[in-house]
């Protein structure tokens, strides 16, 4: 397969039928399909991987569910073949006649499996609505404007012509719902709506959905919250931060998943216009969620960028080495000088 790029873009570019059919080719060429996601795995991952898992069994294909993750989170064990996922640290990259596929993942290392390079003849698909995608695979279908990557698949299975049964159109408003936060976020555009019309049309629920994604929270999960709910501390009268440490989760016996929504969570702070979410988890290994708002200094995916990390716009994150206590001050003090330094220029 030769070297292509295949960039969606903006939403004008929405049925841009080329682009799609050159994606559902190279889909239908391939017997074999191995689905990856990123590793802390959230709806839209865990979505998009059921979506086409289950587009690809309809087509006759063998499909591979492999993740870094130990195990699915509860919320997502509901999604059409979730239970196929397999737990996987590394993999060899060469099995004949495989298209290796990259669902919601802004560069190959978010997948956490040693064994692919970019340099590789490995045939692979890469399908993701991150702005600062690296194009790491042979076929790179990104769109930085499209609220999920479940709105990109069904896209493709539209321009594929191929089925969405009620079962993959929930796996989609899975990921279209807990992208767009409920559809309030600022990356809900009409189209998501009209998706989520013709889903709903397709025999999707949206309040057993919601109940099975949102209503299962546990004591422990609660107790988690308040713990980073009673540490958040502003700072410049706009910045939230607080964090989590690895005993925290042990002693409230939380999952890491629990902290989903977190960092949303933050910003429903009066005034707060940028937050920041510190983990630390059993192995030490440190991350950061950061979320901003219009009237913010800088948004979150440029702040991420900035630590080593990526994301979104107005959503994004990073991974850190050192101890939690140093991670918290290096976050704290880049954000104030970063926003002093903001305030400087626009002075
Ligand atoms: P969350 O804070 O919900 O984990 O992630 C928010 C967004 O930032 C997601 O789109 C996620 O893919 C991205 N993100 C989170 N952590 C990292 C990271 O360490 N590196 C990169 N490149 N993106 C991240
Ligand atoms: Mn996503």
């Amino acid at each position: 397969m030769t070297q292509e790029i295949i960039t969606l873009k903006k939403m004008t570019n929405l049925f841009n039928q080329d682009n799609l059919l050159s994606a559902s080719e190279i889909l239908k060429k391939f017997q074999n399909w191995v689905i990856f996601a990123h590793k802390k795995i959230d709806g839209d991952a865990a979505g998009s991987v059921s979506a086409l898992f289950t587009i690809g069994q309809n087509l006759g294909k063998k499909v591979t569910w492999l993740g870094a993750d130990k195990d699915l989170p509860i919320s997502y064990k509901f999604l059409a073949n979730s239970d196929k996922f397999i737990s996987c640290e590394s993999l060899n990259f060469n099995e004949p006649e495989t298209l290796y596929i990259f669902l919601d993942c802004s560069n190959y290392e978010r997948a956490g499996i040693e064994g692919f390079s970019r340099d590789k003849n490995i045939n692979s698909l890469n399908i993701d609505h991150h702005e600062d995608n690296t194009l790491f695979a042979q076929i790179n279908c990104v769109d930085g404007q499209a609220s999920s990557t479940c709105e990109m698949l069904y896209r493709l299975f539209k321009a594929g012509n191929w089925q969405i049964t009620r079962e993959i159109a929930e796996s989609l408003y899975t990921g279209l719902c807990t992208d767009t936060g409920g559809f309030i976020f600022s990356n809900t555009h009409s189209e998501s709506h009209l998706m989520a019309a013709d889903l709903l049309s397709l025999g999707v629920d949206p309040s057993r959905i919601n109940n099975l994604i949102m209503k299962n929270k546990t004591p422990e999960n609660f107790k988690l919250w308040a713990r980073a709910f009673e540490r958040v501390k502003i700072l410049d009268k706009i910045f939230a931060v607080s964090y989590l440490s690895a005993n925290d989760f042990t002693e409230t016996g939380a999952e890491f998943s629990d902290t989903t929504g977190l960092p949303a969570a933050l910003m429903t702070l009066r005034d707060i216009k940028f937050a920041v979410m510190i983990y630390e988890y059993t192995n030490k290994e440190i991350s950061a969620s950061f979320r901003s708002c219009e009237g913010s200094p800088f948004c979150a995916g440029e702040f991420a960028r900035l630590l080593g990390g990526g994301g979104h716009e107005r959503a994004a994150g990073a991974s850190f080495d050192g101890s939690l206590n140093e991670v918290i001050d290096k976050i704290e003090n880049f954000l104030t000088s970063k926003y002093h330094e903001c305030s400087c220029i626009n002075k």
